[in-house]
């Protein structure tokens, strides 16, 4: 069964794919002129946006993902404008690290919703996954992408960058967000 995946990011579906290993699911990039406007105010309402976007130009069931980084002394920044808190991954992690530089409370989450939608664009469900950690001092790890080089795991004293793809896909918000999802497409006949 394939399923559309809202994303324009290669990597990500072969991550989605890579954690749904094992089931009939074949997740897909969607076709051509993609380009959601992501203007809602938090996670579920971006990755309904981005579903519904990706439903409409296919026809076809269709999974988002939304997700960023929320940082507890930043009243939850960057959030939803994690990808946009600067120009680039290496100014986006400078800036965090200034911003929090003197503060005491250094702890963080990554946040994933995900929205599966009909043809239609009607929500069949939506999830969230969480993964809790701190900010690190200094960048470490080379692995992953994003933020992850500064973000220590919760019970671990590894940043995400210095996981293995699969160590990071079974901890991560988004790994936890997707298996909710596979888990209710089992237990349901709409596919
Ligand atoms: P999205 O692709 O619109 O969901 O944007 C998510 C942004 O949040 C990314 O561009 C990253 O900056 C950050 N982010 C989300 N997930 C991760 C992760 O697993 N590791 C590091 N950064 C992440």
């Amino acid at each position: 069964m394939k399923i559309v995946f809202a994303t324009g990011n290669a990597h990500k579906l072969q991550e989605i794919n890579e954690i749904a290993q094992g089931t009939d699911i074949e997740f897909v990039l969607p076709p051509q002129g993609f380009e959601p406007v992501e203007n809602g105010e938090t996670f579920e309402e971006n990755s309904l946006i981005k579903a519904r976007e990706a439903a409409r130009l296919s026809g076809m069931i269709s999974l988002a993902d939304d997700s960023g980084l929320c940082v507890e002394a930043l009243n939850g920044a960057p959030g939803i404008h994690s990808a946009r808190y600067a120009d680039t991954a290496q100014a986006r992690i400078d800036k965090l690290l200034y911003a929090i530089k003197n503060a005491n409370n250094r702890k963080a989450k990554f946040v994933c919703a995900m929205t599966l939608v009909d043809e239609g664009g009607n929500i069949l469900f939506q999830t969230r996954g969480e993964c809790h950690g701190d900010i690190a001092k200094e960048q470490s790890g080379l692995n992953g992408f994003g933020y992850d080089p500064i973000f220590i795991v919760e019970g671990t004293s590894k940043s995400m960058a210095q996981m293995s793809e699969e160590e990071k896909n079974e901890i991560s918000h988004r790994g936890r967000a997707l298996r909710k999802i596979l888990e209710l497409l089992k237990h349901t006949k709409i596919i």
